[in-house]
């Protein structure tokens, strides 16, 4: 088949593109010109379709040659479609069940074809709205344990491993993304960076902080040179679609070999960002209920994730390290478990340095979050984002010595 050069999509288009192909066309039934299509597509980098027919409807997510949020002046290459396509592969494999079906995938127009979600809304929006999600700290705990453990090297062979660390290597561009605006650019005077009125001195005091300054590039060298795992590389609470008996991740188009601490220490962030924000969304009463179920929220993430990690370390470990041989096979279990409890030790002490640094990207750096950008009220909303500045710095600076979550969430509490 001859590659036709990559072309946007559009609501006119998609229709007379994609109707001929059997794998969409057949899901979504009818004549393709009877399609009823709408772009919904809230993030900030690509183009997300709703295509509606007879029988189904499917939703088809298209890279841009650059940034949706800022436009053509700053590029950004179309293959992170491919990487998406290939790390929702890997993810429904490894966590099965927690990710749209893919049905289609076009590397030269960047496109992707997946199960509609419905009647799931983003995980962000639920928690600005102050709904609970009863499944959230079981269905992502699981899911971090299953995908962090089994693509590493705990559970691959070191050429599949390999392999997949090279394929992924590529991702390049939005890896840079993701080292400069978090682990940078919040900590000096940007141009992209922006906060809220009010915050200024407090943003003065930050970037004046070594200690601060040092521990954020130590996260981002974590970031960059310890490529353990597949991680998701952008598992924020926009990622995550939800109903009250349903939690599915979506959008891992950052996916790249990097430390298993990553993606944890980006979701517990975003849980402890929305209970700062919490204080800001009391016009229709009273929050409480809805931040003591974040921080709950917060401990079982962590606690399923442990659990979850230490079974597959226990059953699963088929990889080259920490090989039985040398332990259980010598009937020394205990010498496994103490490999397992250094390891997560050091997973979560890394785990509190990337929630201190997104916490800090979220408010000072370019892409904000609704959780506090919602809140109109430019003082209350300076009141949320200093409380969760100063909460940020604490994990950063203070990670080797925190004991418990007990302890960082009295001092959210306390923060608050
Ligand atoms: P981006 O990479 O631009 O952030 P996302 O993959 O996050 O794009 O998708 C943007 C939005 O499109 C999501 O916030 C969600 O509202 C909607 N969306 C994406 N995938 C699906 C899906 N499979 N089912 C339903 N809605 C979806
Ligand atoms: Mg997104
Ligand atoms: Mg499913
Ligand atoms: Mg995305």
């Amino acid at each position: 088949m001859q590659e036709i050069a990559f072309k946007a999509l559009s609501v006119e288009t998609l229709g007379r593109r994609l109707g001929g192909i059997a794998a969409v066309a057949d899901r979504v039934g009818g004549a393709a010109e009877t399609w009823n299509i709408r772009e919904v597509g809230d993030g900030n980098l690509n183009l997300v379709f709703i295509v509606e027919g007879e029988t189904g409807t499917v939703v088809v997510k298209q890279a841009l040659p650059y940034v949706r949020l800022v436009g053509d002046s700053w590029p950004l290459p179309l293959k992170r479609s491919f990487f998406e396509y290939n790390a929702l592969v890997r993810q429904q494999q490894r966590a099965p069940g927690m990710v749209p079906e893919i049905f289609y995938h076009d590397e030269a127009q960047a496109l992707v074809v997946m199960e509609f979600l419905s009647p799931h809304i983003i995980l962000r929006r639920a928690l600005i709205k102050g709904e609970q999600l009863p499944r959230i700290a079981e269905d992502l705990g699981l899911f971090m344990a299953r995908t962090l453990f089994r693509g590493s090297d705990l559970s691959l062979t070191p050429r599949a491993r390999k392999e997949d660390m090279a394929l992924f290597a590529d991702n390049v561009e939005l890896c840079d993304i993701t080292e400069n605006l978090v682990f940078t650019d919040p900590y000096f005077d940007a141009p992209m960076n922006r906060h809220t009125a009010g915050l200024d001195p407090v943003v003065a005091r930050l970037r004046a902080d070594r200690d601060l300054k040092v521990e954020a590039q130590k996260m981002k060298h974590l970031f960059a040179a310890k490529a353990e795992t597949l991680v998701h590389g952008d598992l924020h609470t926009g990622s995550v679609m939800v109903t009250q008996g349903d939690t599915q991740v979506i959008d891992p188009e950052f996916a790249f070999y990097g430390p298993i601490s990553f993606d944890v220490g980006m979701l517990l962030a975003n849980y402890w960002m929305s209970f700062f924000s919490q204080a800001g969304h009391e016009t229709e009463g009273s929050r409480d209920a809805m931040r003591k179920y974040l921080l709950s929220v917060v401990e079982k993430t962590w606690s399923v994730f442990r659990d979850e990690f230490s079974h597959l370390w226990r059953t699963e470990r088929t990889g080259m390290l920490y090989h039985r041989s040398l332990y259980e096979d010598q009937g020394d279990d205990l010498a496994s478990e103490q490999a397992l409890g250094h390891l997560l030790h050091e997973v979560w002490i890394e785990m509190l340095g990337f929630a201190g640094v997104e916490i800090h990207r979220r408010i000072l750096g370019l892409a904000h979050n609704a959780d506090f950008e919602d809140i109109a009220d430019e003082t209350a909303r300076a009141q949320c984002e200093a409380a969760a500045l100063a909460f940020g710095r604490h994990l950063a600076v203070n990670r080797r010595h925190i004991q418990s979550l007990a302890e960082i969430n009295a001092l959210a509490a306390a923060l608050n």
